[in-house]
């Protein structure tokens, strides 16, 4: 077989899906596409998913998470949208860069080819270098995981002018592999108060944007507050060209959890099956059947704790964006739902404290306090009183990255005596940097080079035996996910030692401390890590640190 049959072969076995949303933005096409993965890994099909955001960014680091929602990171490093969290978690797998793209990151190969001289003399084109190399990089994310189906999102929304170039990318796919390709459209029908009737309109107008593009939804995921009923679907029907069973009924749900079995219900999988010629196995497999237990303890919990997440972040005019920090909910959440409790989070605002530091006494009534991941110096001093306030009081605490540096210097000013303590991002004058910038960053600050260059990804740690960390993953070796630039100062480890912090978690050249905590005997639970063990908490297997914490929670609760 010639090279190209060979290709045409490999690529007919895959089925490719794209997810594509209409009418607004934050309509739910993360979920919905991360669902779709779900109900179709449920029948045994090898499923990958892949992002694509339309901006020019390179990767998502250098975003403010208010604007834009928290910053994903994968193992190999890569910092990503918060979709991609999503994926890993609905899918249970674990995603590689290839997996993302950004224009930018599309845009800067095509240029690198081209200066390479790969494109044979060739006027380099936007249509159709650009979608080339979209599909090309389709491609190497399917085989790298082995796929059978290929979940695509598109970010944006359709008439957008910025992700034009990756419908026609998905339009010449369809070309090329006709019925391998599937659209699926996720829209919004409004209920506006004033007429109190579901409107389908703007879905008819989005369709026929998408239209524009030569492309054609297979499948409508209508989002609304309310089900669907047979008189809108036949409306959507007729007006955008589509069978009525493939109007999908999406209305709002308090458990994102219970999604892929309302797909099911609706009966997605068949449809897309049906439709795309996948052969499935009739039957789901046993992560369907855990999938449904973990749905149902959303909603069958016995009773609440009550956790206050400190930080900055979380205001923009009027709202709270708790987006920012969508990993460190998912994995309360499920150690919560798995501990038969559920988890309501307060976000409160470090600076609060800065500005009434009597207020501080208001963190009394939680059970629990998160100090997630944070850059920069200002709402430091509101942190520092908290964890100050969570120590002393014996409340529950669990410090990620900034947290657990948090944690440090706290000790060190409250406990070591050293007034000025602090880490070199917030004051490089400080005599006492019980946080330091970790050497092999140093030069990268100076040089201005601070796109994707901290400490990022999967590092393994060795674990001391005994400590907190240890008995709760059960093991002494781990790994772990990394977004950082400072670390705990050596200099200063012995002392903190001494005054009666364990550091309980190390890189395995023990040059790093990755784990900071207080025994049991002296609190109920006060434990920071350096990592980010949220990026890896899945509804499946809840994260081992995560549930210790909610149990700590759940105790302090009963006292
Ligand atoms: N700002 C700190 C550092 O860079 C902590 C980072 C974080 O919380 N992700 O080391």
């Amino acid at each position: 077989m010639n090279k190209e049959k060979e290709e045409e072969k490999k690529v007919s076995n895959c089925k490719y899906i794209f997810v594509v949303g209409g009418v607004i933005s934050g309509v739910g096409k993360g979920v919905a596409a991360s669902s779709i993965g779900r109900i179709l890994s449920d029948r045994d099909q090898r499923v990958t998913s892949i992002k694509i955001d339309p901006y020019i960014n390179i990767d998502a680091g250098t975003m403010n998470p208010t604007e834009h929602g928290e910053v994903f990171v994968l193992d190999d490093g890569y910092e990503c949208d918060q979709d991609m969290g999503n994926y890993e978690r609905f899918l249970g797998t674990t995603l590689t860069n290839t997996n993302y793209m950004t224009t930018g990151r599309v845009y800067r190969t095509v240029i690198e080819k081209e200066r390479n001289l790969e494109y044979n003399g060739k006027c380099v084109e936007v249509v159709p270098h650009i979608p080339l190399e979209v599909i090309r990089r389709i491609e190497e994310a399917r085989l790298k995981a082995g796929a059978n189906v290929v979940i695509i999102e598109i970010g944006g929304t359709v008439g957008e002018y910025q992700n034009m170039l990756f419908l026609e990318a998905a339009r010449m796919m369809k070309i090329k592999h006709q019925r391998d390709v599937f659209f699926v459209m996720v829209s919004y029908l409004p209920i506006p108060s004033m007429v109190g009737e579901m409107k389908t309109k703007p879905t008819q107008y989005a369709v026929r944007t998408l239209n524009a593009s030569g492309i054609q939804p297979d499948i409508i995921i209508a989002r609304s507050k309310l089900p669907l009923d047979d008189r809108r679907k036949e409306k959507i029907s007729m007006f955008c060209n589509i069978p009525q069973d493939r109007v999908i009924s999406a209305p709002d749900e308090d458990s994102i959890y219970d999604i892929p079995l309302n797909f099911e219900k609706e009966g997605l999988s068949n449809i897309i099956c049906e439709t795309m010629g996948l052969t499935c196995s009739i039957e789901t497999n046993e992560d369907a059947a855990k999938w449904a237990k973990f749905a149902k303890s959303t909603h069958t919990y016995k009773g609440t704790v009550n956790i206050a997440v400190v930080g900055k972040y979380f205001n923009t005019g009027d709202f709270t964006l708790s987006d920012s920090y969508l990993s460190v909910i998912e994995a309360v959440k499920y150690s919560a739902y798995t501990s038969g409790v559920k988890a309501v989070l307060t976000w409160i605002s470090s600076m609060d404290f800065e500005k009434d530091p009597k207020s501080i006494k208001k963190l009394a009534k939680y059970d629990g306090i998160i100090v997630p991941g944070g850059f920069g110096s200002r709402g430091i001093e509101g942190i520092l009183m908290t964890v100050e306030y969570a120590r002393k009081n014996k409340i529950p605490y669990f410090g990620l990255c900034y947290g657990m540096q948090m944690m440090v210097i706290e000790y060190a000013r409250n406990i070591l005596k050293l007034k000025d303590a602090n880490t070199r991002e917030v004051n490089p004058e400080s005599k006492n940097l019980v946080i330091d910038v970790m050497e092999d960053q140093k030069k990268k600050i100076e040089d201005k080079n601070l796109g994707g260059s901290m400490r990022l990804g999967a590092y393994p740690a060795v674990l001391v035996k005994g400590s907190i960390a240890y008995n709760n993953y059960q093991t002494g070796e781990i790994s772990e996910r990394h977004r950082h630039r400072y670390e705990v100062n050596n200099d200063y480890r012995e002392k903190l030692e001494k005054a009666g912090l364990v550091f309980s978690g190390f890189s395995p050249d023990g040059k790093l401390c990755e784990i900071a905590e207080l025994p049991l005997s002296k609190h109920p639970f006060f434990l920071g890590t350096q990592f980010h063990p949220e990026f890896k908490a899945r509804p499946l297997s809840p994260h081992p640190l995560f549930t210790a914490f909610i149990k700590a929670c759940i105790k302090t609760k009963k006292k």
